[in-house]
């Protein structure tokens, strides 16, 4: 890697860019960065959802420790990476330089699909006892007994589903819209393996960061219990966006 390529990149991490790439603009000042990055489309500012309960809510089935991790800095960490690299994509695009588009798409796809799925994930859990645990409500109770026969079923199968997951990833349960039924995906870390034109509505985090302080190894006892911290009504609603 040549000097200015080295400082084009070193330079997009933060506000001063300095390209000397052939063919591409020179930009040298933090206004001309702007520019450039102005011309080369919107950025969204991804921002770190607040969790809608305390860190200790959902003891004694996922601890407070693992909680603030868990959201603090791992989650935190991915709505960092997404915003940097879509900024990298955006420069790539305002100098004409995409040398290094496979590594910033696979890092937008990467921190992308952490922070959406966390942003599920805080949301599908409420405390046990004051609207996590039991049974599903209504519209998705039915949606659940006719695609999958029985709740019990589809419990049988998202657990098992989750529990069997290679190595870091998720579960989840998606809309699909082609043939407007409920199915339950394996993510494996969890930029691989999206089916793309479905809805998530559900998903439960099997990365040992989520219950490895808690659980260690027994990842089982962890699928097991989280059931206890479902909030089924907002999977409802999830469930009723999707199919409108
Ligand atoms: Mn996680």
């Amino acid at each position: 890697m040549d000097d200015a390529r080295r400082n084009f990149l070193k330079g997009a991490g933060g506000a001063i860019v300095t390209a000397g790439i052939a063919g591409a603009p020179f930009i040298s000042s933090q206004a001309q960065a702007q520019n450039a990055m102005a011309a080369a489309g919107k950025l969204t500012e991804h921002k770190l959802p607040d969790l809608d309960y305390a860190y200790n809510a959902l003891e004694p089935y996922i601890d407070e420790q693992t909680m603030r991790l868990h959201h603090d800095k791992h989650h935190h960490g991915y709505v960092n990476g997404l915003n940097n690299a879509e900024k990298q994509l955006a420069l790539a695009r305002g100098s004409g330089d995409y040398d290094m588009v496979q590594h910033w798409s696979q890092m937008a796809a990467f921190h992308g699909a952490g922070h959406y799925l966390h942003s599920i994930f805080w949301k599908v859990m409420a405390p046990p006892n004051n609207g996590g645990g039991g049974t599903p409500p209504g519209m998705i109770a039915e949606k659940i007994k006719e695609d999958f026969g029985s709740f019990e079923n589809f419990k049988g199968q998202f657990s098992a589903a989750s529990k069997s997951v290679e190595g870091s990833g998720w579960g989840i349960l998606s809309y699909r819209l082609r043939d407007q039924r409920l199915i339950i995906l394996q993510a494996e870390n969890h930029q691989k393996l999206t089916q793309w034109v479905d809805t998530p509505l559900m998903c439960i985090d099997v990365w040992e960061h989520a219950y490895y302080l808690k659980y260690q190894n027994k990842r089982g006892e962890y699928v097991d219990n989280w059931w206890n911290v479902v909030n089924w009504p907002q999977v409802e609603e999830h469930l009723r966006l999707a199919m409108k």
